[in-house]
């Protein structure tokens, strides 16, 4: 079965782009979802988290101590690529047991992540998609789905590639930009993956 993966900056519409993909039936892996959720579920992940970074990474009843995390690996790259190391081989485990669910006569799946290239996942998928949109148009979008300041934004963005290194490294490209139809450049890639799988 063919596996695209799907990503795009903050804000860039790649969690809209997916849900048009799933009303044409096709099931999407929500990465970094799943990444929040294994957090308090994934007994070996749990275990490793505690043991790099302190038992105090929970609160007794399993709630994970946000907080405590974010004071360690916010502005200190190590501790983050420690983090990274933990949490991105259990989200591959998790997609494994996801896909053993998928119907076999699903002609693709999508697995959506914000750092699909800088997490090195895209080297699981057969192909890929970039979604792009102007930087002050994720801005705005992201101030006013979170609630957030600008400067809080910029902050995410600049712990992700470029748009342009990924372009470098995408086989498919999305613009949502506004001015071509989201809908029309979602069925014609449904068209391409389609043949592709015949
Ligand atoms: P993140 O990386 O932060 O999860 P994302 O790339 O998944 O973001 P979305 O959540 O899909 O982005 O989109 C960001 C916001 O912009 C959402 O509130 C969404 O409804 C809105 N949005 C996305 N695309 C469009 C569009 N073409 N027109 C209007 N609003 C849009």
């Amino acid at each position: 079965m063919l596996k695209v993966g799907i990503t795009g900056g903050i804000g860039s519409g790649k969690t809209t782009v997916c849900r048009i993909f799933e009303v044409l039936g096709i099931p999407v892996f929500y990465a970094d979802l799943v990444a929040k959720e294994i957090m308090v579920k994934d007994m070996i992940l749990i275990e490793g988290v505690k043991t790099a970074f302190g038992a105090e990474s929970y609160f007794e009843t399993g709630v994970l101590n946000n907080k405590h995390i974010a004071g360690i690996v916010f502005n200190n790259n190590l501790e983050l690529e420690k983090l990274n190391a933990l949490v991105h081989p259990a989200v591959f485990r998790a997609f494994d047991q996801w896909i053993t669910q998928v119907p076999k006569d699903c002609p693709y799946i999508l697995k959506e992540a914000a750092l699909l290239f800088e997490s090195a996942s895209y080297k699981m998928c057969d192909t890929s998609i970039l979604v792009t949109a102007p930087k002050q148009t994720k801005l705005n979008r992201v101030i006013e789905r979170d609630g957030v300041s600008a400067e809080q934004v910029l902050a995410r963005m600049d712990k992700q590639f470029t748009d342009e290194q990924k372009l470098a490294m995408a086989h498919h490209h999305i613009s949502n930009d506004e001015s071509t139809s989201l809908i029309l450049q979602v069925l014609a890639l449904h068209q391409t993956f389609l043949n592709t799988n015949t």
